[in-house]
């Protein structure tokens, strides 16, 4: 599949070619390539501009025409096409006030950010590398394409990204691009929160994260980030974090279950600009982690807890609790719950308003249905209707008259 992919991208680098232009796999996937990482997107630069590629492949999705981007679907795979260009002037500090396209492939890895993403490959594997990416690559090393103050000062996200790249890479950051991104660490204050959202979001989830925090700590990025610099003890919560959390509400609710003096979930996700759809998994994660610290790994909390959260369930809990749950563990209780939904209770609220004639409608039917389904859950009842009309009658007995 990864193999296909990156045999895909070469076919397509090679009709670009075909056509009078050049073309070559450049950025992260050059890199990713040589580390043998998964790759997550495979970028193109070419000579040929996004109407040219327009004419090239039949289905071309303008995602950035005017940054000279546009996403080419070949053969089932998207692939994202950028003309060779330079930047000039980053005034708003979120996106370059101008890109000219050029006409070679240097200029267009000179504005990239660090030598190991400032590399571009032929479809034949041939390696172009003005900045040695490659030698850095095997030292193991982050360094500026170019003057680092330069450059951070152009763009401070990528001192966001060169700590990121420590976390996920366990790269060392190269003493003069370390000594700018000292220097100018404040900042990262003028950039848009989405951007900051993205690159916190991949150091938090980066195999070395612990590395990556340390390096973060010492630079004291969090001192000028929203919320961290008005809980400067929220910083200490983070030091004791030695293992990724794969999203980064997680490492709020995180937060908010280690310390009082968190902010709200709402709060974290509001100002990091998260989703409603992330919050609410966020508030759902809490009130899980709540649940377990009261009653521990329950019938009730498994049921309670979607599929789809479980890993982050059980990450967040080991985080807290220094507790491991062990996920064959979970997957054997949810199989063996007698119920995966309401909807599998085998009486409704209108079975309740038949055994209860003398009630009027009213809040109690949907607390009533609850507790028979905590009930049938945790084996008290089995779910069949004579005996839930026997429980809940004999819990709460009508009333006379
Ligand atoms: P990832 O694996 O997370 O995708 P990446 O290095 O591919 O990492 P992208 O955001 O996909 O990151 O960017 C693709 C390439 O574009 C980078 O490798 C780098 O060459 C260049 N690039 C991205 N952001 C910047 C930036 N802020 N400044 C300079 N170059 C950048
Ligand atoms: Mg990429």
């Amino acid at each position: 599949m990864q193999v296909d992919h990156f045999k895909k991208a070469k076919e397509l680098i090679n009709i670009i070619i075909g056509k009078g232009y050049q073309a070559y796999i450049v950025g992260g996937a050059v890199r990713d390539h040589f580390l043998g990482h998964q790759l997550n997107d495979i970028d193109i630069a070419t000579s040929a501009t996004p109407y040219q590629i327009q004419t090239i492949f039949e289905k071309v999705i303008p995602v950035g025409i005017k940054h000279g981007t546009v996403m080419v679907r070949y053969k089932g795979e998207s692939f994202e096409v950028t003309t060779f260009r330079s930047e000039s002037g980053y005034s708003d500090y979120r996106r370059p006030d101008h890109v000219s396209f050029v006409d070679s492939i240097d200029i267009d890895l000179s504005r990239r950010d660090f030598t190991i993403n400032a590399m571009a490959m032929t479809s034949t594997h041939h390696l172009i590398d003005p900045y040695k990416g490659k030698h850095d690559l095997d030292q193991q090393t982050i360094r500026a394409v170019g003057s680092p103050i330069r450059r951070f000062t152009e763009d401070p996200l990528r001192i966001l990204r060169a700590l990121r790249f420590a976390s996920q890479l366990n790269f060392r950051i190269d003493e003069d691009t370390y000594t700018a991104i000292k220097c100018l660490i404040d900042m990262v204050r003028k950039l848009s929160i989405e951007r900051v959202t993205v690159e916190l979001t991949k150091l938090f989830n980066g195999d070395f994260v612990d590395y990556g925090l340390k390096y973060s700590f010492d630079v004291h990025l969090f001192s000028h980030l929203p919320l961290f610099q008005d809980h400067p003890c929220m910083v200490d919560q983070l030091k004791t974090i030695n293992k990724p959390f794969s999203k980064l509400v997680d490492v709020f609710v995180f937060l908010n279950r280690i310390s009082v003096e968190s902010p709200s979930i709402t709060t974290w996700c509001k100002t990091y600009r998260l989703s409603n759809r992330t919050l609410n998994n966020g508030k759902r994660l809490c009130y899980l982690v709540n649940l377990y610290e009261e009653e521990g790994c329950s019938a009730w909390l498994i049921y309670l807890l979607p599929e789809n959260l479980e890993q982050r369930f059980i990450r967040l809990i080991e985080a807290i609790s220094s507790e491991r749950i062990d996920m064959h563990h979970v997957q054997m209780m949810r199989r063996s719950l007698p119920i995966s939904s309401q909807k599998d209770i085998k009486i409704s609220g209108n079975d309740l308003i038949k055994w209860y004639p003398q009630r009027e409608k009213g809040p109690w039917i949907q607390d009533y249905l609850k507790e028979i389904e905590r009930a049938v859950l945790e084996a008290k009842v089995i779910n069949h209707i004579s005996e839930i009309k026997e429980w809940v009658l004999r819990c709460h007995p009508p009333e006379n008259n």
